[in-house]
């Protein structure tokens, strides 16, 4: 599978449909304008790739719907060099993505397999993250806090202390809670003891899960 001039096209037009749904930073949108999501995605779902819908995955997985990512991502605001970590890697479009936009990227996957594959597959599409580990993103990443930023790509029953605590004073979390459907939820830490949380509208997300597989 190659990217072409056709798939380009395909991309702005995404690009400009997040950006009539509400999507505000350039630079998120280029970033979306720039990682060619039909590579994430298995062959037969290839011509979908552009459309603003979420798709299956490996390992019973999806690849989040491209205004999700947009809204997370700009959620974050992300600049050059922040040291941002990723829980659920899944495809890693989102990684590539937070990539797009010179952030340094940690990321958690729990699935085997998508490990596995996402861990050969972004580095030869030249997608290089910090580090890719196969573990429980309810932990976070001690060895490598704290963070800028930390977003969850799956949906969490409640918000793991741990990802609290691994933030920079200033930094973001950004985490859809709850069962069937989540609140996405900014959590900004505003000093060592103090958070401010914002609640920004519903999503839908595959759970967070405890045990690995
Ligand atoms: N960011 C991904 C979204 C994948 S869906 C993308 O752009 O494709 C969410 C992912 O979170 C799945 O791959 C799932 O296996 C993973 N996940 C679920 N629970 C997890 C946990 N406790 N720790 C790390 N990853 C988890």
């Amino acid at each position: 599978m190659k990217d072409t001039h056709k798939h380009q096209g395909l991309r702005n037009q995404l690009a400009k449909i997040l950006e009539e749904k509400g999507i505000t930073d350039k630079n998120v949108l280029t970033a979306i304008a720039n990682v060619p999501r039909h590579l994430f995605m298995d062959s037969g779902f290839v011509d979908f790739a552009y459309q603003d819908k979420a798709f299956p995955i490996a390992a019973d997985q999806t690849i989040s719907q491209p205004y999700t990512v947009a809204f997370q991502t700009e959620l974050l605001q992300v600049k050059p060099a922040h040291e941002i970590l990723e829980i659920g890697t899944g495809s890693g479009y989102q990684t590539a993505v937070l990539i797009e936009m010179d952030a340094k990227v940690y990321t958690i996957e729990r699935q085997n397999e998508l490990f596995k594959k996402t861990k050969l597959f972004l580095p030869k599409i030249g997608y290089k993250p910090k580090k890719m580990i196969f573990g429980d993103g309810y932990k976070g990443l001690i060895e490598n806090a704290p963070f800028d930023g930390i977003i969850v790509t799956a949906g969490a029953p409640f918000v793991p202390n741990a990802l609290l605590a691994q933030l920079k004073i200033g930094g973001r979390l950004v985490i859809p809670i709850g069962d069937d459907l989540q609140t996405m939820t900014l959590f900004i830490r505003t000093s060592e003891k103090d958070f401010e949380k914002h609640e920004l509208g519903k999503f839908r997300f595959v759970p967070m899960l405890k045990k690995r597989n």
